[in-house]
């Protein structure tokens, strides 16, 4: 049996593992166009700020594939024939599969008003490409506008200013990454990275662009900001559009369907996972997850469903952690932004403990739903994810949680007590 596997990433290395793991004579053949070597996209930033080196983000030891014997390729897939069982590459001869597996991640969403202006001064940061192109243009002293409030957006006016550019972040909502922090915390992120020398503006849509010679000129409306370099963070698509006439069905934006195995819903033989993959959400809806350990996780099912077990893939309880320069974000479970998102959270009594410390910046909120914690949100400390994670399941009361707080702290021993303090508040909604 020949299983394909377009994507050398998380995704795509966690299911050529889990195949070859478990079939000792599976042929297994990986193809990227990216890089020869899989690398952690989640740490590019730190090698373009000079704090690691492309290496150091490698997470599979050189030689495994030849050990695992696994075929490497380095080629673009620029077409596949689902019906036929190929893959047609920009320069080998096509390849016959088996089985196959897309797990070709995402490219950045292109900011509309900018298009004709790519490579010309406005940028982007998802692929190595983007990074590359950026790593060329960046110079100590230009002026850089990041477009985009989301967690590229911090991270890239992070590693821009760290490079020594002057750096503008511009915001379109009124507090920045609205889906994830609320109003109070935001502010907190927002200060924290302006006290780095970041110019944070929020509430600045671009709505108009124009070019001043070797500048670019944007405006919210309202007020125009003279830059050099635009690098766009507004999210991310599907990298599919090499599929459009492939037989496999593609969704909202060019998402692979998938079935609840990661099987896709129209092309017999065809898998995805990662980024690509439209996959069913805790509440219900449909559409791809763009985390990296989600894609081990999808990859590692879209591996055992390619060896024909019968999987069902589910996204386990929520968690994520982040550093906004050394300000630390940490979350777990269900912690829904009503107000940011105009959704309102599902039946029940919902409940919000907050509190911010007096002397530092460090705020834990936890959410509560029919008295039980269903969620933790937290900026300025570390805290483990696992144990929080342990509490949401065995759905413990919030007055335990305070009690046992410490419990949850990510390094107990040099990390003193986040303290409960009369000051915190406990608030009905969510
Ligand atoms: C700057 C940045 C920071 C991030 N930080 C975090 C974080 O802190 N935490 C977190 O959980 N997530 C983070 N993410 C998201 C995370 O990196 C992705 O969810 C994850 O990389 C998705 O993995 P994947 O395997 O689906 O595909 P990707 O990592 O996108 O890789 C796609 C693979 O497909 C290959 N490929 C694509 N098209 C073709 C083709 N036509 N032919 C051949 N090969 C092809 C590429 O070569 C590559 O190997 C970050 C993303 C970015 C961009």
């Amino acid at each position: 049996m020949h299983h394909v596997i377009i994507g050398n990433s998380i995704a795509g290395v966690e299911a050529a593992l889990t195949i070859r793991k478990r079939d000792e004579r599976a042929r297994i053949t990986v193809i990227s166009s990216e890089s020869a070597h899989p690398f952690a996209r989640t740490a590019m930033m730190y090698v373009f700020c000079g704090q690691l080196r492309q290496q150091d983000t490698e997470f599979v030891e050189r030689g495994t594939w030849e050990r695992l014997r696994v075929s490497a390729v380095h080629d673009r897939v620029v077409r596949v024939d689902a019906s036929g069982h190929r893959v047609f590459l920009e320069a080998g001869d096509p390849i016959q599969y088996d089985r196959l597996l897309l797990a070709v991640g995402s490219v950045a969403r292109r900011l509309p008003y900018l298009a004709a202006y790519e490579g010309e001064g406005v940028h982007h940061y998802v692929t190595l490409g983007d990074h590359e192109r950026l790593d060329r243009a960046a110079r100590s002293g230009m002026r850089v506008a990041v477009i985009g409030g989301g967690l590229i957006g911090v991270e890239a006016a992070e590693v821009l200013h760290l490079r020594g550019l002057r750096t503008h972040w511009l915001v379109r909502e009124a507090w920045t990454w609205p889906v994830a922090l609320d109003r109070g915390e935001a502010a907190m992120v927002e200060a924290h990275v302006a006290h780095h020398g970041v110019d944070v503006r929020t509430g600045f849509p671009v709505e108009g662009f124009e070019r001043k010679g070797g500048a670019v000129a944007l405006s919210s409306g309202s007020e125009w900001l003279e830059v050099d370099l635009v690098v766009g963070a507004i999210g991310v698509v599907p990298n599919t559009a090499f599929l459009a006439s492939s037989g496999v069905e593609l969704g909202k934006e060019g998402s692979v369907q998938t079935r609840d195995n990661l099987a896709s819903v129209s092309a017999p033989d065809v898998f995805a996972a990662g980024d690509c993959a439209c996959v069913t959400w805790a509440d219900g809806s449909r559409r791809p997850e763009t985390l990296w350990y989600t894609g081990r996780d999808q990859g590692r099912a879209a591996g055992a469903a390619m060896l024909g077990d019968e999987v069902r893939y589910r996204r386990g309880t929520w968690t994520n952690s982040a550093k906004f320069f050394d300000l630390e974000y940490t979350t777990a479970g269900y912690v829904p932004i009503a107000e940011a998102t105009r959704r309102a959270p599902t039946p029940g009594r919902w409940q919000t403990w907050f509190q911010r410390l007096p002397d530092e910046p460090a705020t834990l909120r936890i959410v509560v739903k029919d008295e039980r914690v269903v969620g933790f949100n937290a900026l300025g400390r570390r805290w483990s994810t696992d144990v929080w994670l342990r509490w949401i399941q065995e759905r413990r009361a919030l007055p335990w949680v305070l009690e046992h707080l410490r419990e949850s702290t990510f390094d107990e021993e040099f990390t003193p007590r986040f303290p409960v303090l009369p000051t915190a508040t406990l608030e009905e909604g969510a």
